[in-house]
This record gives structure tokens, sequence and C-alpha cells, in this order.
């Protein structure tokens, strides 16, 4: 059982915090985030039922009732799975829908799900299901903190060594199932430590200060220039009042989150 005094953090805490610092604090601490938009909401479900779909099916439990009521869900199952032959079961090979790995760090206990993980001999394969319309360009999803966090956790709480990881995203709403796989290494690995530490080492200082002094989590000091909303954050009791709009390089971390 992990430490219930550890704080867990998940891929969107490490990119909202790696991105914008203040709305981190703005959203998770002082608890001002916003519900979506109603469009966005549509747009989780159908990704929820989704989700839910992709694992009762590993579960051999009935799909039927869920595919009867959403045509779109059907077609977009249907096309999945013959883009992707590997989702067909092999009894010789383990899997496992919505397998959870915990990874503690310091203060600090990180939590992966992944939506299917598959385990061969000497290669493991974590997939994941993306139901937004648009995919991300490569580079940028290979920098999110999903890609790096789920690697980062399966090379330290495995069996396996980094070059034998990948993970594969599905984009499944894009007309045609689009995929993109992401190989790792050793360096990746300890690059993606380095970075971690350094993002935790400031996280402890920013929450003592926040908590002991209440001072607030500081800006990024590459982004104000670009950033129109940063004034937003200065004063505390304005930004209580204000929805800021998120900057686009935000928005586009946001969108890789489930
Ligand atoms: S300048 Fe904008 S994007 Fe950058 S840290 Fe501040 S609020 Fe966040």
């Amino acid at each position: 059982m992990p430490d219930p005094n550890l704080i867990r953090l998940s891929q969107s805490h490490l990119n909202l915090l790696s991105i914008c610092p203040p709305k981190f604090q703005q959203v998770y601490l002082d608890c001002l985030g916003s519900l979506p938009a109603p469009e966005k909401q549509d747009s989780m479900q159908w990704g929820n039922r989704f989700h839910l779909l992709m694992q009762q099916r590993e579960l051999t439990l009935p799909i039927e009732s869920l595919l009867a009521t959403d045509l779109e869900l059907h077609s977009s199952l249907t096309a999945l799975i013959q883009a992707a032959p590997e989702l067909e079961p092999d009894p010789h090979i383990w899997r496992e829908a919505e397998h959870c790995r915990t990874l503690s760090m310091g203060d600090f206990l990180f939590t992966v799900i992944y939506d299917l993980l598959i385990a061969k001999t000497n290669k493991a394969t974590i997939l994941d299901w993306k139901t937004y319309r648009q995919p991300p360009k490569s580079k940028n999803l290979a920098l999110n903190w999903q890609t790096r966090l789920y690697l980062y956790v399966l090379g330290e709480t495995s069996e396996y060594e980094p070059e034998q990881i990948q993970m594969t995203y599905w984009f499944v709403k894009s007309g045609s199932p689009k995929s993109m796989t992401f190989n790792y290494s050793q360096q990746q690995h300890l690059q993606t430590e380095q970075e971690l530490t350094v993002l935790l080492a400031d996280l402890t200082t920013w929450l003592q200060n926040y908590q002991q002094s209440q001072i607030d989590f500081p800006h990024q000091r590459d982004c104000q220039k670009t950033c129109p909303y940063h004034q937003l954050f200065s004063d505390k009791d304005r930004a209580a009042n204000i929805d800021p709009e998120i900057p686009p390089s935000i928005a586009e971390i946001e969108e890789v989150s489930i």
C-alpha cells in the first residue's frame, strides 16, 4: 500500500505544472477550475463510453447494449479492430485493460492507468485510446507528459529494458483510425528522470511558499511575452472572478489528456 501522505500526481498535473504553474495553482490549489464547454462535455462522455466499451470487450463482458444505442461507437470499434489486429485477444499473451501502476518519488506518488497493456516476453506495449477528432503533432505528443510518464513508470516498475517498451496512441474518431507509436530508450528514460526531479523540486518549493507564506506559483520565464493572460494571475482576487481563456500552448496540452 502506498504511503497515504504522499502527494498524488498524474500526467495531467505534470502537463499543467510544466506549462503554466499559475494555472496549476488556480485549478488544483485554489480550486478555481472551470467546467468544460457543453460540446466538450459531449465529446468527453463519448470518450468515456468508448473506454468502457474497450474495457468490457477485454473482460469478455457483453458489449451489445453499448453498441446498439450508438452507431458511431459501433463503427469506431469495427474500424479500430480492422486497423489494429493486435487487439484480437491471444490466450498466450498477457494483457489487461485499465491497468494501473504507481511509482513513488520523494514525497510524490505517480499514478498511471494504461487503457490496455500487452506484455509479451520481450516487449511491452502500452495502448491508449484518444477520442478527439484531430490528432496532435507527433512531436508534441512525444513531449507530452502522458507519453513520457507512462513509459517511465513501466520502465521503473517492470523487468523490461526501456528499449523493450513502446506506447501506441490510437485516434479512433478521426475518420479512419490513425495510430502514433513511440519507442523508448535508456537515454530517454534518464532524461525523463532528470526532468521529473527538477519539476518535483520546483513543486516542493512552490507548495511550501504557497502554504507557509501565501506566495503564488511563479510564471514561466519563457512564455510571458506571448501569453496575453499572465496579468490575470497577478491579482489573485481578480483571477477568482475571471475565467481566463487558456493560452494556446496549454489548450494543446489539455487536448491530449484523458
Ligand atoms: S505567462 Fe501565461 S502561460 Fe506562461 S506561466 Fe504565466 S499564465 Fe502561464
